[in-house]
């Protein structure tokens, strides 16, 4: 099964809190539970609520390192919103666009938040992810009032994790397009 919301309502539901987008940064980075990278030590406690603490050797790892959430005061839950709203949009968002979609009263904001997400998008056959890649497909936005077989193509957004020794490197994320067999190819 497919593990990703499919409308704007689905990740509603699924990442309405932080803790819930934490668990899920959490998972993309170690999806077979902490592992530290410095020792290797499979235990951990939290020290805050993005910090583990390795239990060995007391290195912090920080959930959101490396990835474009780094450091953002913006919440999580904003930032899922707006990777959803970005991908999703067939004809490319504006960050005007971004800031009407999302109800944000500063565009400053939007427009960094959009910079932001642009630099992680995945390129077709440019900017390919080095090391062991771990990818999740993340959030599916269909195309809205298009119904029969053409709801088959969607929109999907690969979420990439990039290994660089620390954990993650960056987190990526990309539109994809899957198309049923009867839909018109060229
Ligand atoms: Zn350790």
């Amino acid at each position: 099964m497919e593990d990703y919301p499919r409308d704007l309502l689905e990740l509603e539901a699924r990442f309405s809190t932080e803790a819930a987008c934490r668990e899920y940064l959490f998972a993309l980075r170690w999806p077979e539970g902490f592992r530290c990278p410095r020792c290797g030590n499979q235990k951990a406690w939290p020290v805050s609520e993005m910090l583990w603490e390795c239990a060995s050797c007391h290195r912090q790892l920080s959930v959101t390192a490396g990835t474009i959430f780094q450091d953002s005061r913006l919440s999580l839950t904003l930032w899922f919103r707006a990777a959803w709203w970005v991908t999703s949009q067939k004809n490319g968002v504006s960050a005007m666009g971004l800031q009407r979609g999302l109800g944000l009263k500063s565009y400053k904001t939007a427009w960094a938040m959009l910079h932001k997400l642009r630099r992680a998008m995945v390129r077709p056959g440019r900017d390919r992810l080095q090391g062991r890649v771990e990818a999740d497909e993340a959030f599916v936005g269909g195309e809205e009032g298009v119904h029969g077989r053409q709801t088959e193509t969607k929109a999907m957004i690969a979420v990439a994790v990039e290994e660089d020794g620390e954990g993650i490197g960056r987190i990526r994320m990309r539109r994809r397009k899957a198309s049923c067999r009867s839909s018109r190819t060229r």
